[in-house]
């Protein structure tokens, strides 16, 4: 099949890389410059890890792994326990993993102007100018997808009201501080006024916080990535030959940890689909019934953990900075990091093919 990829972030390049694995022909396009990507770390577990697994691919994986200091950590044993069922490492490194694979070129500053699409095919105008017809248009254009919204206008965006920030604390103003983090090297300020959570990335220097106001930059600050916390709720997954997959069909946000997974494992399932149908129509049908409900689960998740890490009142609020912490660390709430760490979601994958 031909096939258009429009967005070359990490679902985009998965899906190019396993397309063509199953020998098809892929044409990717990419909004920004081929410089301007952000960089921040994830923690990539769950389905995602094990389709990599599946794939071959586990091995040049863990060699991209970021170490975590975890030596203070109050889930230290948890992530010991776990650590072949979790690989935190930079999404720049992820993408690449990827991206190094692939046999065809990303066009770069090249967007979808028009499309129009049917159960034959899509017509696409590219904003280069070129006219063609795709037997497949793939949307992999994040959150703000600006396909997903001439062909899903219905497609709701939930605020979350939080907002997250990566950056590179070169100095900590230790007078703002007046709590700490489930890791006592990092220092969080718990106002209740600009309730910040910050935990630590890779090293001692890099930190990152969901906060419930915009972050403001400050001189002891490099920030290098900030952003709203949103969720993308969407009852289809498709219309006629054009697929969403990633961010664009269901951002899940940082509070989920999980957004990256579910984009590889997205790429596998809709790819394995094509390959088990010949027909397309009943491929998407069938990826729309796997991924929908998950998405659909995982935010309500998210949800909650909003509501116990943000709360309205203030007296909750002092349980999650008092208690909470202190309940934390005498493991009462492992059962949900387990849960995190989405072993029960291995079973899924069987559906697809390999
Ligand atoms: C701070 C932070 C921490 C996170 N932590 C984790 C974590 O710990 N674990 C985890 O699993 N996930 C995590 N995530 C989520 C994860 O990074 C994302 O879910 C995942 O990268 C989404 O990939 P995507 O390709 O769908 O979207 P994106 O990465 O947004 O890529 C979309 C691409 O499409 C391009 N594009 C946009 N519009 C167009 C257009 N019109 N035409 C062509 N191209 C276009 C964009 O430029 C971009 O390159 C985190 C995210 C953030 C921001």
């Amino acid at each position: 099949m031909k096939i258009l990829i429009s967005g070359g972030g990490l679902a985009g390049l998965a899906v190019a890389c396993f397309l063509e694995e199953a020998g098809h022909d892929v044409e990717i396009i990419e909004a920004k410059n081929k410089e301007v990507y952000p960089e921040y770390v994830v923690d990539f577990f769950g389905a995602g890890l094990e389709v990599l697994k599946r794939r071959g691919m586990r091995r040049k994986l863990d060699s991209l792994k970021k170490n975590f200091d975890f030596s203070s950590f109050a889930i230290k044993k948890l992530y010991e326990e776990n650590q072949d069922k979790i690989v935190s490492l930079s999404i720049r490194d992820l993408r690449d993993l990827f991206c190094h694979q692939l046999k065809s070129s990303i066009h770069y500053e090249t967007r979808i102007h028009e499309i129009e699409t049917n159960s034959c095919g899509s017509k696409v105008v590219l904003s280069s100018g070129k006219e063609e017809t795709y037997d497949l248009v793939i949307l992999a254009e994040g959150v703000h997808s600006h396909t997903r919204k001439l062909l899903f206008p219905e497609t709701k965006i939930e605020d979350l009201d939080l907002y997250f920030s990566v950056c590179t604390k070169e100095k900590r103003d230790e007078s703002k501080v007046i709590g700490s983090t489930l890791n006592p090297k990092i220092s969080a300020s718990y106002d209740y006024e600009q309730l910040e959570i910050c935990y630590p990335v890779t090293l001692e220097d890099e930190a990152s916080f969901v906060m419930s106001r915009k972050p403001q930059e400050s001189k002891d600050c490099h920030h290098f990535y900030t952003g709203k916390m949103e969720l993308v709720i969407l009852q289809k997954a498709f219309k006629g030959r054009v697929v969403m997959l990633g961010d664009t069909l269901g951002s899940l946000s940082p509070l989920s940890g999980q957004g990256s997974s579910m984009a590889v494992y997205q790429a596998h399932v809709l790819v394995g689909l094509i390959e088990k149908h010949k027909s397309v129509k009943r491929a998407l049908q069938e990826y729309e019934e796997e991924v929908l409900p998950h998405i659909q689960r995982i935010q309500k998740e998210v949800r909650t953990t909003k509501n116990l890490l943000f709360p309205k009142s203030r007296l909750k609020y002092l349980f999650v900075t008092k208690l909470g912490v202190l309940l934390f660390r005498l493991g009462l709430f492992n059962h949900r990091i387990k849960k995190m760490f989405a072993v029960h979601y291995y079973d899924f994958l069987s559906r697809a093919k390999k």
